[in-house]
C-alpha cells in the first residue's frame, strides 16, 4: 500500500469512528424528544379519560336523581290508595303505581349499568396514570444516562476531530475544497476504498490506468464523486 493509500485509509477509518460518536451524541436527545412526545400523547389520553369519567359519573347521578323522584311518586300514589273515592279511582291509582314500579325497575338496571361503566372508566384512568408515571420515570433515567455519557462522547469527538485534521494532511492541498464539499454531502462516505478494482460506493470498475495511478499513490475521485483509495488487501 502506498503511503497515500495508507493515509487515506487512516483518514477514512477516523471519519467512520467520528461518525459513530456523532451518531451516539445525536441519538440521546432524539430518544429524549421521542419520550417527551409520548408523555404528551399519554397525558392527552389521560385528560380525555378523566373527562369521560366525569361525564359517566354525571350520567349515573342523574339516573339516581330520577330514581328518587320515581320512588317518592310511588310513595305518594300508594298513600292515595287508602283515600280513593271509588273503585275506578282505586284501580287507576293501582295501574299507575304498577307502571311506575316497572319504570323504576328499568331505571335501577340502568343505574347498575351506569355504575359499572363508571368503574370501567376508572380502571382506564388508573391504567393511563400508571403509564404516564412509568414513562416519566423512564425519561428521567434516560436523561441521566444521556447526560452521563455526553461529556465522554464530546471528548472523544474532539480528540477524533483533531486526529482527522492531522490525517487530512495526506490530501493534496488543491483537492481539499472538493474534499470538504464531499464530506458535507456524504460524511464519512466521502471516501471509498477500492474493492476488486471497483469503487466500493458505486461498484463502477476502474480502468487499469486509474487503478495503477491509485496504487502509485495518486489521488482520484470516482465518477460518483467519492475520493478513492486502494487498501492493502485489494
Ligand atoms: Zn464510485
Amino acid at each position: 500500500m502506498s503511503s497515500t493509500s495508507a493515509g487515506m485509509k487512516q483518514l477514512h477509518d477516523l471519519r467512520i469512528k467520528l461518525r459513530e460518536i456523532s451518531d451516539q451524541l445525536e441519538k440521546g436527545p432524539r430518544q429524549i424528544a421521542a419520550r417527551k412526545q409520548l408523555i404528551e400523547k399519554k397525558k392527552e389520553e389521560l385528560e380525555a379519560q378523566r373527562n369521560k369519567l366525569k361525564q359517566t359519573k354525571i350520567a349515573a347521578d342523574n339516573k339516581n336523581l330520577q330514581l328518587k323522584t320515581s320512588e317518592s311518586r310511588i310513595y305518594d300514589l300508594s298513600g292515595k290508595l287508602n283515600s280513593a273515592a271509588n273503585n275506578r279511582e282505586y284501580e287507576a291509582l293501582r295501574s299507575q303505581i304498577a307502571a311506575d314500579t316497572m319504570a323504576k325497575s328499568v331505571l335501577e338496571d340502568e343505574i347498575l349499568e351506569a355504575l359499572e361503566k363508571v368503574d370501567a372508566v376508572q380502571i382506564e384512568v388508573k391504567k393511563v396514570e400508571i403509564d404516564v408515571t412509568a414513562i416519566e420515570k423512564e425519561l428521567q433515567t434516560l436523561i441521566a444516562d444521556v447526560q452521563a455519557k455526553e461529556a465522554g462522547l464530546k471528548a472523544s469527538a474532539a480528540a477524533l476531530e483533531a486526529q482527522v485534521s492531522e490525517a487530512e494532511k495526506v490530501l493534496p492541498p488543491d483537492l481539499v475544497p472538493q474534499y470538504r464539499r464531499l464530506v458535507q454531502a456524504y460524511g464519512s462516505d466521502a471516501l471509498a476504498p477500492v474493492v476488486n478494482k471497483s469503487c466500493s460506493a458505486c461498484y463502477v470498475s476502474l480502468t487499469a490506468q486509474v487503478y495503477l495511478e491509485l496504487r502509485a499513490g495518486k489521488t482520484r475521485f470516482c465518477t460518483c464523486g467519492r475520493l478513492m483509495y486502494v487498501p492493502d488487501e485489494d
